[in-house]
């Protein structure tokens, strides 16, 4: 049966995703089986490498996909398990020229494995990325606490006003989101109309905040995505933290923040 071997730029690419699904659990982001991540790396396999491993699975992919190779976490995997069990919980896979269906050329060792229900959102991003942003080849979606309450609060109506007491908290909230969050409008989980208003999001914003639900990140690497959401959410959890001791935080001036904007 062909196999496949991955480059050692792919194994130095997992290792950073098992780092970060670690960070992920410790920071009560990543229940039992919440968030997903994936990376495209198509650029690291030659088409004749991939073709012809594992078995077609059916299914409905954006055309622009064709010939994408995927890394993706696996449907009712434990982020956890990233840790030290990377081939059982996730997976890498390619989908086929026609976008009509995906084999899974390295991991998913585990029965009745299947990659996220969320694989729709992910491909769509990816896509998106390869027209519009390149270099960004990885995706992180998580359940961030303090931003998800900010999702539940009035201040996610004002999108500008959100960002600007987000950024107000410390100068390298600014420095290191300097696109912010977008405020992404609720959307059922693994439908095509999640997969729109993220990348609509990313249009514009670092951060896709879904409201009442979590965060996704796009970077050219994991760690980099994760950086964006950790930032983010430290800024979420400073003014929550003014908030829930009785005071509204003075906050950097709009001057102050203008000024930080020759590190960006
Ligand atoms: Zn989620």
């Amino acid at each position: 049966m062909k196999t496949i071997k991955l480059p050692v730029q792919v194994e130095a690419e997992l290792k950073k995703v098992s780092e970060v699904a670690g960070y992920l659990w410790q920071r009560e982001w990543a229940e039992r089986n919440a968030g997903n991540i994936s990376m495209n790396l198509t650029s690291y396999f030659k088409k004749e490498e991939v073709q012809g491993i594992g078995t077609e699975v059916p299914f409905d992919f954006p055309k622009g996909a064709a010939g994408f190779v995927i890394y993706i976490t696996g449907t009712g995997c434990y982020l956890r398990d990233l840790v030290n069990k990377l081939e059982e919980a996730s997976c890498i896979l390619y989908i086929n020229e026609d976008a009509t269906a995906y084999s899974i050329i390295w991991g998913g060792k585990r029965e009745n494995f299947g990659p996220t229900c969320e694989l729709i959102s992910h491909s769509s991003i990816h896509l998106f990325n390869s027209i519009h942003h390149p270099e960004n080849l990885a995706v992180v979606h998580t359940h961030p606490l303090e931003l998800i309450c900010m999702s539940h609060h009035e201040l996610f109506n004002d999108e500008e006003e959100l960002n600007r007491q987000i950024w107000a908290m410390c100068p390298e909230v600014k420095v290191f989101v300097p696109k912010g969050i977008h405020c992404t409008p609720y959307a059922l989980s693994s439908t095509a109309a999640l997969a729109e208003v993220t990348m609509e999001a990313f249009k514009t914003r670092n951060v896709s905040l879904w409201e009442k639900h979590g965060a996704t990140a796009t970077a050219p690497d994991v760690m980099q995505a994760w950086d964006f959401l950790d930032v983010a959410n430290k800024g979420a959890k400073m003014l929550m933290m003014c908030w829930s001791a009785g005071f509204k935080p003075a906050g950097l001036s709009n001057a102050q923040l203008t000024e930080l904007e020759q590190f960006i």
